[in-house]
């Protein structure tokens, strides 16, 4: 076992000497709730969202959260390392109690764990995988993300037996999400996806998907999704944190999409890995920010690396705004090489330009991400 360096309830210190109590009620009885965070090149991905998702959890099940967002960001940071893209996974539970009684202990301190791993790229990205549907047998409180996944984990076992990577949950005839994703299908050249409710785990990937898809024109739906329809799916993907997005090739041994990937997700996959490489080059600090005008602003777009794309963003900037000067011009590649940043820096007048600006931005087939 590796043993690095985790959380526990206040101190840093190697896994193996990470110990709880066999009365700790995570153990004793699943009661806790968990986050899995990713991070790229050390920047924690929408933080903000998995905070949130974490607060609603924490509500969930009664539980007080023990830190204020500023707290949990200096108790995770510690455990990133820049050099690699991985996952924080944190687990907060009711602590330990004096003794094993079903009824919440009153004034002890909740357990908060927390470790990093590596993300490794799942090997079913590219190609596609099979999956198979299943009646979802879990608890109604699939909204909350608690550490008890016992039904999570059968589901996904009966998958893997059966040579898939992942069940697909069938609740009352509508597909609901899979045993530790969301779901979305193409279907009628809509991109679909189960609405948010008790039903799913609210995935952020699954709301970053949405709205990327949105900001670049593709047709979406939040509307229950009956399974027959899904039968009927030109794509089908399966979507979390730690593996993106995931083609299904194979539905119950039926061939999906010609038994590969299709050309929505192709877009779709292309876009997310452009947007994670914008939020890296940034910083990782994209926050709505209020501008008094005039004043300098710094346009960014993002393409594939093989086009000339800072002709044509400095073409579209200055249809907007003509006197963009050649210096402020600056372009940068992305790690892997395969993207490049262009950022222009202009004098903007109004929000008006700045949206117009964008919104041209945002049509070019050519651009990938604006920001
Ligand atoms: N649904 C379930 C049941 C999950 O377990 C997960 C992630 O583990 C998701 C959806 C996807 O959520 P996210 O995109 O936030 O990882």
């Amino acid at each position: 076992m590796e043993n690095k360096t985790v959380y526990l309830n206040g101190e840093y210190l190697p896994l193996n000497e990470a110990k709880v109590s066999v009365l700790d009620r995570g153990f004793l009885f699943g009661d806790g709730i968990y986050e899995v965070i990713p991070s790229y090149s050390g920047h924690l991905f929408h933080f903000q969202d998995h905070l949130q998702r974490l607060e609603n959890s924490l509500a969930g099940i009664r539980l007080a959260n023990p830190h204020t967002r500023e707290q949990w960001l200096d108790i995770l940071t510690p455990l990133l390392d820049a050099k690699f893209d991985q996952y924080i996974y944190l687990q907060i539970t009711r602590g330990v109690a004096p003794k094993r009684d079903h009824a919440f202990p009153e004034n002890i301190p909740a357990t908060v764990f927390a470790m990093c791993s590596n993300i490794v790229p799942f090997a079913g990205l590219n190609q596609g995988v099979k999956a198979i549907s299943m009646d979802d047998t879990r608890w109604k409180f699939c909204n909350v993300k608690a550490i008890t996944l016992l039904g999570n984990i059968l589901h996904r076992q009966e998958a893997i037996d059966q040579g898939c990577a992942e069940a697909l949950l069938v609740k009352d005839g509508y597909v609901i999400e899979g045993a530790a994703s969301n779901i979305f299908a193409v279907i009628d050249g809509v991109l679909c996806t189960p609405p948010k409710g008790s039903d799913i785990l609210p995935g952020i990937t699954r709301d970053v998907i949405l709205d990327l898809a949105r900001k670049n024109n593709i047709a979406c739906s939040e509307d229950k999704i009956p399974f027959a329809k899904l039968q009927t799916a030109s794509e089908i993907w399966v979507t979390s944190s730690t593996r993106e997005i995931i083609p299904v090739v194979e539905l119950d041994s039926r061939m999906v999409s010609g038994e590969k990937p299709g050309p929505v997700w192709q877009a779709m996959n292309q876009i997310f890995q452009a947007y994670k490489q914008s939020l890296i080059m940034s910083e990782g600090v994209i926050e709505e920010t209020f501008f008094e005008f005039p004043c300098q602003f710094p346009v960014k777009a993002m393409g594939k690396a093989d086009m000339e794309l800072d002709l044509l963003v400095v073409e579209i900037v200055r249809r907007h705004a003509p006197d963009v000067k050649e210096d402020a011009v600056t372009t940068r590649p992305s790690k892997d090489g395969n993207f490049i940043a262009i950022t222009v820096i202009i004098e903007a007048s109004s929000k008006k330009q700045l949206d117009a600006i964008y919104q041209d931005l945002t049509d070019h087939p050519h651009v990938l991400m604006a920001l």
